[in-house]
């Protein structure tokens, strides 16, 4: 199987590293760091492994009159430690033995180069998350992974939203993963994913980089000119009804892009991830997600999966209420429109997804 090019590991692997190193180290951030803590005894070796290669980095035995050689080969023994040891945290968070608050406990224990352990995590947890995707037997995972390869090569598509972000089961707690807007970032938090959905996840944030209509909606969701002015209008009038054609339609455009990069970003993300979530089910990438059985449960006679997900995911997703939201245009008109879906038998379309799922 073709390999997945070198830019994308590249790309993907910094823009995942910043925010690993946002994400592990937000997390310890509360507890304060003292010399005395490196003496701290952790039973899992893997904490050992990490303290060895920190002492290491920190204080290698060259001496002042080292030789460039030297100074370089010390540099990669320590690069291949790093590569064992979060090859190995890799390994124990997948088998499903790392407990919680172990790795941040660890971490804390490290005096000035966590940052580079978290971003080594980072890259190691996502390019072996990939390669095992890439692996899959289903021609469904595979072809989805040919786009992610063919997509996420290219810089712009990497700016992704993930405004109102959805994850079914963690409704009223913080994100386990997805993209920071702006700089198209995955992220995921290690200490709050179950190891079983951990590749699932990585399989629905990939797709919200592949999508091509969140992609656009960022844009013309951004227009500031059009925001001005939709703005202006909803000051002057309050019924959708009293807008000219034009107008009208401007305004509907701004709502669907709004929506295209929310709820209907989730709707199609969530559709190709419960579809390959049934191939990867097959060959066990993943085992059974209760979660998701949960709601796939709740699919009735003659509902198709798009349906399903689109009636689950609608009362899930509350309209914005602070600035123009507030005006009485803007509230009725999105109001309508999500009415309008919602009953519809067409749903809004699943865009570059439909490529892979044919
Ligand atoms: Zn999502």
């Amino acid at each position: 199987m073709k390999r997945m090019n070198f830019n994308l590991i590249k790309q993907a692997t910094r823009f995942s590293i910043r925010n690993w190193v946002v994400f592990l180290l937000a997390s310890v951030q509360s507890l304060s760091f003292s010399a005395g803590a490196t003496e701290q005894v952790h039973n899992n070796s893997f904490c050992q492994d990490i303290q060895q290669w920190s002492a290491f980095t920190l204080n290698p035995p060259s001496s002042k009159n080292a030789t460039m050689a030297e100074i370089g080969a010390q540099q990669l023994l320590a690069s291949d430690m790093l590569a064992e040891v979060v090859g190995k945290v890799f390994k124990i968070y997948s088998s499903g033995n790392l407990r919680s608050g172990e790795l941040k406990s660890c971490l804390n224990t490290i005096p000035n180069n966590r940052g580079d352990f978290t971003s080594a995590l980072g890259a190691t947890f996502l390019n072996r998350s990939i390669k095992r995707l890439q692996n899959s037997r289903s021609p469904l995972i595979s072809k989805f992974m040919k786009a992610v390869e063919l997509e996420a090569g290219d810089v712009e598509s990497l700016l992704f939203s993930i405004s109102g972000h959805f994850i079914p089961d963690y409704e009223a707690g913080p994100l386990k993963a997805g993209f920071h807007r702006g700089s198209g970032s995955l992220f995921a938090d290690i200490d709050a994913i179950d190891p079983n959905e951990w590749l699932l996840i990585i399989v629905h944030e990939l797709s919200h980089r592949i999508d091509h209509q969140l992609r656009d909606a960022i844009i013309s969701y951004n227009n500031d000119a059009l925001v001005k002015s939709l703005a202006e209008l909803a000051h002057q009038v309050s019924d959708p009804t009293q807008l000219s054609s034009e107008q009208q339609m401007q305004l509907d455009g701004w709502l669907r892009s709004g929506l295209d990069r929310g709820l209907w970003a989730e709707y199609r993300a969530w559709v190709l991830s419960f579809i390959l979530y049934r191939e990867g089910l097959k060959e066990n990438l993943w085992g059974k997600i209760p979660w998701i059985e949960n709601v796939l449960s709740r699919q009735q006679a003659k509902e198709n999966l798009s349906h399903l997900v689109y009636r689950y995911l609608d009362p899930r997703f509350q309209n914005p209420q602070a600035g123009m939201f507030s005006l009485p245009l803007i509230q009725t008109e999105l109001h309508f429109i999500r009415d309008h879906v919602l009953r519809s038998e067409k749903l809004p379309s699943l865009g570059n997804f439909n490529e892979i799922l044919k």
